[in-house]
C-alpha cells in the first residue's frame, strides 16, 4: 500500500480550481492555507461593475479588476455540465432556474459548495500573493509565500503551492498596421460590461469565441452597425442572418489616420471603437521559479499534462490552464490528482518520462501545424484528457451524456444558433 503523507500547501486563488483544490486537499489530510487576494470568494464569477483605467489593459501599472464578466453574461455550458462530479449545480434558492443561468447564480452555486465543505475557513481573504520561490537550501521540497494583507508582508515555509489564479484577467490583443494612428477607440472585452457606451457607434469585434459572440449580439442592440473579424480563414464578406445590422468579415488587413479599418476580404469601414474579443494572456506575476517553469506565446512549460512543471513535481502544480473542455469537471480532476500525488496514494512517472510525454506532445502539436499558443487548448482531445485523469485517481470516466450535452452546446455556438441558450 502507497505511503500516506500530510503536507503543509498554500493554494493561490479561491475561484473555482482552488475551491476544488482545497477541498480535495482537505480530504486527502493535508494543512490547507488558501490565499485570496478579494474579499469574497468566486473568482471570476464575482461580477465587478468597475471596469480598468486602460481599456486595453495594456499597462502594467494598473489597477487591476479581476472579473472579466460582462453585467447580462449568461453560462455558455448548460447547468448539468457546470457541476462536479459528487455536487450537482442545483437551483439556488429563488434562484435562476434557467438551463443557462445568469452569473449570479454560479456564485451562489460556489458559495453553496464552499459552506458544505467548510472551505471558507480556509481562506485568508484580503491575502495578496507577491512572491513564491523555492527556499534556496538543499531541502528542494520547501517553498516561501510572501502575502500582503493591508500593506503588511508576510513571508511563509510551505512543502508545497498549487497555483489557481485564474487565466481570463491579463488582455492579449489583436496586432495590425496602422493601429499606432488610428484615432478610435480601443477596449479589450475584459473591460466591456454593457452595451451602452457603443450607442450609435459603428464597432469593430474582433475574435469568434463565446465573449465575441454574446458581446457583438448585445452591442448591435444598440449600435448603428457592428463588424465582426475572424482569423478563421473560411470567413467571406456577408451579412449575418436574421442581423440587419450585423456583418462578418476576415482579419483585419490595416487601419488608417482617417479612421478607417480595411478587411482582408476587401470591404473598408470607418469605425468609431475596436472591441478586442482576443483572448488572454497566462501571467504569473508572482511565481520565481529560475526559468525552470517559464512563459512563451502563452505556452506554460515544461508542464506534464498542464499541471506539474517535472523538475519541480510534485511540490508546484497548476490548475485550470487548460481550455476548451467542460471546465468546471476539468478543475475537480486535476484537484483530486494533485491532492492524491502529493499525498503518496498517486505516483507520478520519473522526471525523465514526464519530459518526455511533454516533448512528444509537443512534437504533435508541430506536427499538426497546431501553433504554440494553442498548448494549453484542448479542442479535439477534450474528452481524452478528462477520460486520462479520471483513470489517474480510480474514477470512471465521465459519463457520454456530460460529453453529448457538450458536443451539442458547441455545436450550437458553431451554426450561430441565437436562441441555443433558450431551446
Ligand atoms: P478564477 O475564477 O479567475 O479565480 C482565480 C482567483 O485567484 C480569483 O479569486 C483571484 O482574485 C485570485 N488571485 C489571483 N491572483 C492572486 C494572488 N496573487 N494572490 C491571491 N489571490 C489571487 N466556464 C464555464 O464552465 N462556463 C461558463 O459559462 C464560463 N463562462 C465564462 C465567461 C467569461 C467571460 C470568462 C472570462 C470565463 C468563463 N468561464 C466559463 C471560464 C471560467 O474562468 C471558469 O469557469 C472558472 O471560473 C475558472 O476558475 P479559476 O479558479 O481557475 O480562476
Amino acid at each position: 500500500m502507497a505511503l500516506s503523507r500530510s503536507l503543509k500547501v498554500a493554494v493561490i486563488g479561491a475561484g473555482v480550481s482552488g475551491l476544488n483544490t482545497s477541498r480535495e486537499l482537505q480530504r486527502e489530510g493535508h494543512q490547507v492555507v488558501v490565499f485570496e487576494k478579494s474579499n469574497r470568494l468566486g473568482g471570476t464569477w464575482v461580477y465587478d461593475s468597475r471596469v480598468e483605467a486602460d481599456p486595453l489593459g495594456l499597462d502594467a501599472n494598473r489597477e487591476i479588476v479581476h472579473s472579466s464578466l460582462y453585467k447580462s453574461l449568461r453560462t455558455n455550458l448548460p447547468r448539468p455540465i457546470m457541476g462536479f462530479s459528487d455536487y450537482p449545480f442545483t437551483m439556488s434558492e429563488n434562484g435562476d432556474s434557467r438551463n443557462f443561468p445568469g452569473h449570479e447564480e454560479v456564485l451562489k452555486f460556489l458559495e453553496r459548495f464552499a459552506m458544505d465543505f467548510g472551505l471558507s475557513e480556509l481562506i485568508r481573504f484580503n491575502t495578496k500573493v507577491v512572491r513564491v520561490e523555492r527556499v534556496d537550501s538543499w531541502n528542494i521540497d520547501k517553498w516561501v509565500v510572501e502575502s500582503r494583507t493591508s500593506g503588511v508582508s508576510l513571508e511563509e515555509v510551505f512543502e508545497a503551492v498549487v497555483v489557481c489564479n485564474g487565466r481570463y484577467t491579463e488582455p492579449k490583443v489583436a496586432k495590425f498596421p496602422g493601429i499606432e494612428k488610428w484615432p478610435g477607440k480601443q477596449v479589450h472585452s475584459h473591460n466591456y460590461r454593457h452595451p451602452e457606451p457603443f450607442c450609435d457607434q459603428v464597432v469593430v469585434i474582433i475574435g469568434s469565441g463565446p465573449s465575441a459572440y454574446d458581446i457583438s449580439r448585445e452591442i448591435a442592440t444598440v449600435a448603428k452597425e457592428v463588424h465582426l473579424s475572424s482569423r478563421s480563414p473560411d470567413v467571406k464578406a456577408s451579412k449575418l442572418d436574421n442581423h440587419n445590422k450585423m456583418w462578418q468579415h476576415s482579419k483585419i488587413d490595416y487601419v488608417n489616420e482617417d479612421g478607417m479599418v480595411a478587411f482582408q476580404d476587401g470591404v473598408c469601414v470607418h469605425a468609431d471603437t475596436i472591441l478586442h474579443c482576443t483572448g488572454y494572456k497566462l501571467h504569473f506575476p508572482f511565481l520565481n521559479t529560475n526559468e525552470i517553469v517559464s512563459i512563451e506565446d502563452n505556452r506554460v512549460g515544461p508542464l506534464y499534462k498542464h499541471v506539474f512543471p517535472p523538475r519541480l513535481a510534485p511540490r508546484l502544480s497548476f490548475v485550470g490552464l487548460p481550455q476548451k473542455t467542460i471546465i468546471f469537471l476539468m478543475l475537480e480532476l486535476q484537484s483530486k490528482w494533485i491532492a492524491q500525488v502529493l499525498s503518496g496514494k498517486v505516483l507520478l512517472p520519473s522526471q525523465e518520462q514526464m519530459l518526455a510525454d511533454i516533448q512528444e506532445y509537443y512534437k504533435h502539436m508541430e506536427e499538426c501545424g497546431i501553433p504554440k499558443h494553442h498548448t494549453h487548448t484542448l479542442n479535439p482531445t477534450e474528452f481524452s484528457y478528462l477520460d486520462w485523469l479520471a483513470a489517474q485517481i480510480g474514477m470512471p470516466p465521465p459519463e457520454e451524456g456530460l460529453k453529448e450535452m457538450y458536443k451539442h452546446t458547441l455545436k450550437c455556438l458553431i451554426l450561430n444558433n441565437d436562441n441555443y441558450r433558450d431551446e
